[in-house]
């Protein structure tokens, strides 16, 4: 689809507060989707109560949705370049091996889900491990269509949509969706329900309290406008599982460099340069994200850090 052939959406709808109810806010910038190049402006707000960023006005949900076309990074199927081999290493193999670590928590076959499962991929690396009995709940329907067509018992509903009794799983994954979701409370406590008493739900999700968020402003790759809707502090992202019923969350810090190079590329793309200097960072850039690794991991070691890692006890 074309951005010209795109009607954009507008941000006409003032929402409350989405962790403290708060209807006070004060806008912080006016921005535009730089990575998808999608007409529209967008505003991101700071809640007068708790302090919490998030997209305020926005345009209705339904709106939103429209920005996840079939281009959309996610819905793609993985590719086996150098950067897919790296990020593999890094970052899908620890995540594996943080499940393989709930699993044992567990003396019998666990039963889990993965909410917003896009086209399988942890389905897919969860099926060799058999002691997980998987399913996946994913809104997008050619997205959730691609995950069924590789054998997974995938879910195609919103999670208010949904109608699966509580109590029927023992781990919930729910990898960078949270900050989708405009309710992300009510969906975390439909999780809660849905966890047996011992479950652990655990998941990703973008954090503010990160460098990267100081260096590149409006164009820090993470605001993701307007596909993101709320932005997460460490401090917040606690508070909200508790109020949704957890008894108890641990975080851990995740260095991103990738956030580099989508922020590099938002400040091109969205600014008066010649086309080679934007197509240079078009695709991932190796080169870039070694070239921020020594400063971006020893920011996650002290606590600023692009995504946060976040495990929560029923
Ligand atoms: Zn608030």
């Amino acid at each position: 689809m074309t951005s010209e052939a795109f009607r954009a959406a507008e941000a006409t709808e003032a929402v409350p507060c989405p962790v403290c109810g708060a209807k006070t806010h004060e806008v912080l910038f006016e921005a535009g989707d730089y990575e998808y190049q999608l007409p529209g402006r967008f505003f991101v707000s700071r809640c007068r109560g708790c302090g919490l960023l998030f997209q305020n006005p926005r345009p209705p949900f339904a709106e939103i949705l429209r920005y996840y076309t079939e281009a959309y990074e996610p819905y793609k199927a993985v590719g086996s370049s150098l950067m897919q081999r790296i990020r593999r290493h890094f970052l899908v193999a620890p995540r594996l091996e943080k499940y393989r670590k709930l699993a044992a928590r567990f003396e019998r076959p666990v039963d889990f889900l993965d909410v917003g499962c896009a086209t399988g991929e942890l389905l897919a690396e969860l099926a060799a491990m058999p002691e997980f009995r998987c399913q996946g709940l994913e809104p997008v329907p050619h997205a959730a269509q691609i995950a069924r067509q590789r054998g997974f018992e995938v879910h195609c509903a919103t999670m208010e949509e949904w109608d699966m009794p509580d109590g029927q799983f023992d781990v919930v994954s729910l990898n960078h969706v949270i900050e989708h979701v405009p309710d992300p409370k009510g969906l975390a406590a439909r999780i809660c329900r849905l966890l047996r008493p011992d479950g652990v739900l655990t998941g990703e999700t973008p954090c503010v309290d990160a460098l990267e968020r100081l260096v590149f402003g409006r164009y820090w790759k993470i605001y993701h406008l307007p596909r993101h809707l709320t932005f997460f502090s460490k401090e917040l992202l606690i508070r909200l599982l508790r109020e949704a019923g957890f008894s108890r969350v641990e975080l851990h810090l995740q260095p991103a460099p990738t956030t580099w190079q989508g922020s590099v590329r938002n400040y091109l793309l969205a600014g008066d340069f010649p086309p080679f200097v934007k197509e240079r960072f078009s695709g991932q850039n190796v080169a870039l994200n070694l070239a921020v690794a020594p400063i971006v991991f020893p920011c996650a070691w002290l606590g600023y850090a692009s995504i946060v890692h976040f495990t929560a006890y029923k």
